[in-house]
């Protein structure tokens, strides 16, 4: 892809924390509620008002982060990060936060999103001599803000901040402070909080979700809006507009899969936005059925929402092993389906002889969709109904989802009648765009919809879409 360094984007959690002695292991808790956003790597990086320090590694938050790790990030301040991309030996390189020395002092930087001018900029900063060492976007923000001539941080980092295009919800650590900033269109989440300690001091902490503030007893208190740079330091918080706000670009598939129900993300909460889509899914395309089944737990919110609608009962009939790592010992002979077996499990006599709804959150390639409806069939049912609580997915996204290209993504190739034909489905229906508008009440257009209609709200990408490059990560 033109726009990314490396050709694949990152789905990321972020989180921030100035002013808590315990700073570490709140970030840690804090990552532990965000490792549904990425489990391939995880970092947190402190200051202690002198050093940085700094410990990342691969693998999932609770066995990165051992007592003895944390005891060795000490300070009162700290960000940290959750990563998901694809596997390959630059990994642990591209795990983040990002740390270095430079003339602003010792920084370190961690981000969502997707910086699609990257490459040129990263191509620009090596012509000037700059070094990279890692083939994320997210290093060239550190290389930008190391050459601003602006001699305050804030003043380098807006600097920066300025020549990015595309998606980024970034926190940076530095010696004294923390500075947190949404890029102008709003694509990925930022929420802030505080967190009263038992002395009466207020800790301030930013997170990619909510949900991250529950776990520490944090309060939310609203997003960094979208084009604002949020500092705070031993002077207190500061909020500056460091560019005007674009046309707001939520990301929408937050609400429909990527976050978590119990969180609140853009100011609303996703498990009523979910419901929401399981209601109108049922109102535009109903089915006489016995049950309605969810694919968990993608698919449970918009199920429940569905059976509530349709008054048709809703089943949990599918279990789902929430054990599965990333590596398990293959069987030596062939078992069909073996990958989403290890996974989902049914229940056969809720199955058996019924008229089965199925519902999940999306269809991707159609592979999954695929292996669920016969497994739902080889369990008895007598018809299986497939509904997807969100438009067809046809374009590949640039701004910080895990998409494939355009060519792997079997509804920008295939009519509904043909992903019905392939999922093996007696009936297939999606939710429509005018219906998601209306899930996650956006009334006022404030919502990125590309995924499900190939318009992207920023120009490079639609230069990128048209001489389709957009490749899997
Ligand atoms: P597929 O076999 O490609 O159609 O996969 C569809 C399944 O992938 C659905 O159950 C979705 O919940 C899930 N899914 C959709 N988008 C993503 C994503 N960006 N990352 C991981 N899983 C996803």
């Amino acid at each position: 892809m033109k726009g990314s360094v490396d050709g694949f984007r990152d789905e990321c959690g972020v989180f921030a924390i100035y002013g808590h002695s315990e700073a570490s292991n709140l970030a840690y808790l804090g990552l532990y509620a965000l490792q549904h956003r990425g489990q391939e790597s995880a970092g947190i990086a402190t200051s202690d008002g002198r050093d940085i320090h700094c410990f990342k590694s691969m693998g999932h938050v609770a066995d990165i982060f051992t007592p003895s790790v944390i005891s060795e990030l000490p300070g009162d301040t700290a960000i940290g990060h959750t990563r998901y991309s694809t596997a390959g030996d630059t990994v642990l390189l591209n795990a983040q936060p990002f740390s270095v020395a430079c003339n602003k002092g010792r920084i370190a930087v961690a981000h969502n999103g997707n910086i699609t001018n990257a490459l040129e900029l990263r191509q620009d900063l090596e012509r000037e001599g700059s070094i990279f060492q890692a083939s994320s976007d997210t290093e060239v923000v550190l290389h930008l803000v190391a050459r601003s001539r602006e001699r305050t941080l804030s003043g380098a980092l807006r600097d920066a901040l300025l020549q990015l295009e595309g998606a980024f919800s970034l926190v940076f650590l530095a010696q004294n402070r923390i500075i947190v900033a949404r890029d102008p269109y709003g694509f990925r989440p930022l929420a802030m909080g505080r967190l009263v300690q038992p002395d009466g001091r207020v800790a301030h902490v930013f997170a990619s979700e909510t949900c991250a503030f529950d776990l520490i007893d944090a309060e939310y208190v609203g997003d960094v809006e979208p084009g604002e740079m949020v500092c705070v330091g031993p002077e207190g918080m500061t909020r500056e507009r460091y560019t005007p706000a674009r046309k707001r670009s939520q990301c929408v598939f937050e609400h429909v899969y990527f976050s978590r129900p119990d969180s609140i993300v853009f100011g609303r909460s996703v498990q009523e936005s979910r419901e929401n889509l399981g209601r109108l899914l049922a109102r535009e395309s109903p089915v006489d059925a016995d049950v309605v089944v969810p694919v968990p737990d993608s698919g449970v919110a918009a199920a429940l929402g569905y059976a509530d609608e349709s008054g048709i009962p809703f089943r949990q009939a599918l279990i789902r092993n929430h054990y599965v790592g990333r590596t398990f010992i293959e069987p030596s002979q062939a078992i069909r389906d073996f990958g989403v077996k290890l996974k989902l499990n049914p229940i056969r006599h809720l199955i058996e002889g019924k008229r089965v709804i199925l519902v999940d959150d999306s269809i991707v390639r159609g592979t999954t969709s695929k292996k669920i409806v016969r497994m739902v069939r080889n369990a008895g049912a007598r018809e299986v109904h497939m509904r997807v609580s969100c438009p067809p997915t046809i374009s590949p996204c640039f701004y910080g989802v895990d998409t494939p290209s355009k060519g792997e993504l079997i509804a920008a190739n295939n009519s509904i009648e043909e992903i019905r034909a392939f999922v093996e489905a007696d009936t297939l229906a999606y939710l429509s765009l005018p219906a998601l508008h209306r899930a996650v009440r956006d009334d006022k257009g404030e919502y990125c919809y590309s995924c499900y209609t190939g318009d992207y709200p920023t120009k490079l990408v639609q230069i990128e879409e048209m001489v389709g490059v957009g490749t899997r990560r």
